[in-house]
């Protein structure tokens, strides 16, 4: 009880850290306190979290642990999470965010069980799940299961793995899904230490986000697995997978999981993560979770990459060969600083998880393969931003800093979350120059390690301490035009337009009826991209053969670039590309592809709709459910 006024006197102190210029003692204060006691909260208006129950002031969960048994079956987890909470005195109840969870009983460890309720079900957010307290409850222990639908789970036949011969689980918890499993506040700001013990099938592997604690044990057909992060994360960033997966160094502090028929592949195309690390650490400081590790898992899996502490989720379809897609690989390492070290309070503000990382990727890719590459890849970038700013016609969602109506978790277009978040930061090293830059931003990784940030609070950092009441200088950066306006400043730092500067001439002759370049098969993946994206939309089935027999298109290894192509061919009702789109899209789910391809197909009612239909219903039992409930809203199979 004593730890909690510690955690709400460290907020005050946070509050006063912003406004004056004794920043550096507030944090390095707290940095101190949330490695020893417990994460502070922000008690601010913009750190509130409209996306959870919970009402952490009065009392919150600060300690996580989880014994689990993952059942195939039943597709379900079920077991005992154990919460330490933190509460005012006088505070009769905690509540805790519930998304169809099965709850058995609550108890604080006397004879008595606690009496609880779950409220109305909102179909986003879930319910609160409130559980009265006694005057000297200090922990909750809670039996209860997943539903057999849990959001944050995908169950896979053996069928649908690599290997085909054992069964797979993964959890995607970002941004609310693992209320679906774990009974806990479910909000970035609240964060938490955890640790978990697995119990699974024998003969697979459970692993999870954190270190392990003890070696696994098998007995009686079963094996226990144990993980313990100590240091306080985002609830979210809890992470697990199981399944028949093997491991492979990559250098001392860097490794990678995956199944063993992946196991080569997925080792030669990560064979830079040693140096990506030390790069990253170069930038901004030590990296601080101990080991990275990677998991490459199968082909459903809906996103990229998921930044889980020390252990990323990689999907498959980064594999190209030639490490032409380690970009992401670069962007989920860049989260071990922005996002998991320094996470959005709310995610109204997730570009500076988002914007900050796309930044530093681009920096680690300008360390490891020089300024060139980096180059097209910010220009590529730069692209993403204007066109969703062209599509959000510069509206509301083009802040960086959303609204509350448009802060809904997976809110936002990544185009501006992302894109104009990375520009926002380039354009400010541009006018301090890249050397007070980086010291500005390693110091604020310092300043706020393990801490939630807001936009109001990263503003006011970097006034303490880059801009220092330089009034030209603050008139120069227009920090309040990128955070909360709309559209795109004046003071913007474009991208060089040598860059693409061959792609271009490229792109423009083919326009005007010249041979797709033979130049093609030996560019780099973003100028294969920047020439496919930069085509006129509308194009003649002539054309479109003389691109795909000269470029090879349907055949493309580089799915990255597949998916431009296949972007393209069905916008021109291309009909020779319509085999190679059903094998993309049956094979693999990650949803950056398959969600505007099928989207695109299902606009287009006499020719679209009916492939979109064909592929999905095929396509469908093989999607995360993440990625089912954006295109059921298609009702392909109505
Ligand atoms: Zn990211």
């Amino acid at each position: 009880m004593t730890m909690f006024r510690t955690a709400v006197a460290a907020a005050a102190l946070l509050l006063a850290g912003c406004q004056s210029s004794e920043n550096d003692q507030a944090g390095t204060a707290n940095l101190q306190q949330g490695a020893a006691g417990i994460a502070p909260i922000l008690d601010t208006p913009e750190a509130k979290d409209n996306a959870s129950f919970a009402r952490p002031l009065e009392a919150r969960v600060h300690h996580v642990a989880l014994d689990l048994t993952v059942d195939f079956d039943a597709k379900r987890i079920g077991g005992t999470a154990i919460l330490d909470i933190d509460r005012k005195p006088d505070a009769k109840e905690i509540v805790l965010d519930d998304k169809g969870l099965e709850i058995e009983s609550i108890a604080d460890g006397s004879d008595e069980p606690l009496p609880w309720k779950v409220g109305a079900t909102d179909e986003k957010l879930g319910a609160p799940l409130t559980v009265s307290l006694r005057p000297d409850t200090e922990r909750l222990i809670i039996k209860y299961k997943s539903a057999p639908d849990a959001g944050a789970l995908q169950w896979l036949t053996p069928e649908q793995t690599s290997g085909k011969k054992k069964p797979y689980l993964f959890s995607q918890g970002q941004a609310i899904e693992n209320r679906t499993w774990i009974p806990t506040q479910d909000s970035p700001g609240i964060r938490q230490t955890w640790e978990a013990t697995i119990r699974v099938p024998a003969g697979l592997t459970a692993v999870m986000s954190a270190p392990k604690s003890s070696e696994p044990i098998t007995q009686g057909g079963e094996s226990v697995f144990s993980y313990r992060m100590e240091h306080s994360v985002a609830p979210y960033m809890i992470a697990i997978a199981v399944g028949d997966l093997a491991f492979r160094e990559l250098g001392p502090r860097t490794g990678v999981w995956t199944e063993p028929v992946m196991l080569d592949r997925a080792a030669a195309e990560l064979a830079d993560t040693e140096k990506m690390v030390a790069a990253a650490e170069k930038l901004y400081g030590p990296y601080r979770w101990g080991r990275y590790d990677l998991l490459v898992l199968p082909p459903a899996f809906p996103y990229g990459g998921m930044e889980n502490p020390t252990l990323t989720f990689l999907t498959p379809t980064f594999i190209a060969g030639d490490k032409s897609l380690v970009g992401l690989v670069a962007h989920e390492l860049a989260h071990s600083w922005s996002g998991n070290l320094v996470t959005n309070a709310s995610w109204a503000d997730s570009w500076l998880n988002e914007g900050f990382t796309s930044y530093f990727e681009n920096r680690i890719m300008e360390a490891i393969y020089g300024p060139k590459r980096a180059a097209q890849e910010a220009a590529l970038s730069f692209d993403d931003m204007e066109k969703a700013r062209a599509e959000e016609k510069d509206g509301p969602n083009t802040r960086l800093n959303l609204a509350a109506a448009e802060a809904v978790p997976d809110g936002g277009a990544s185009g501006i979350i992302y894109d104009k978040g990375a520009v926002f930061l380039r354009t400010i090293e541009k006018i301090v120059g890249r050397e007070t830059w980086d010291a500005y931003l390693r110091s604020y990784f310092d300043r706020h390690a393990f801490q939630p940030m807001t936009s109001a609070r990263f503003l006011a950092d970097l006034r303490a301490n880059l801009v220092k009441g330089d009034k030209a200088l603050e008139t120069k950066l227009q920090l309040d035009n990128w955070v909360y306006k709309p559209g795109l400043p004046s003071n913007v730092t474009r991208p060089d337009p040598a860059a693409f500067a061959d792609v271009d001439k490229a792109v423009q002759a083919f326009s005007r009826g010249g041979d797709a370049p033979s130049a093609f098969a030996g560019w780099t993946t973003a100028e294969k991209l920047r020439f496919l994206n930069k085509l006129p939309r509308k194009m003649g089935t002539a054309r479109l053969d003389a691109l795909n027999r000269t470029l090879h298109l349907n055949e493309a290894a580089n799915q990255e670039v597949l998916f431009a192509w296949l972007d393209l061919a069905i916008r021109n009702r291309y009909d020779p590309a319509v085999l190679a789109l059903e094998r993309f899209l049956t094979s693999q789910g990650r949803r950056k592809f398959v969600r505007p391809l099928i989207e695109t197909l299902a606009e287009d009612q006499q020719w679209g709709r009916p492939i979109a239909a064909r592929v999905y219903r095929v396509a469908r039992p093989t999607y995360h459910p993440i990625t089912q409930r954006d295109l059921d809203k298609l009702k392909l199979l109505a």
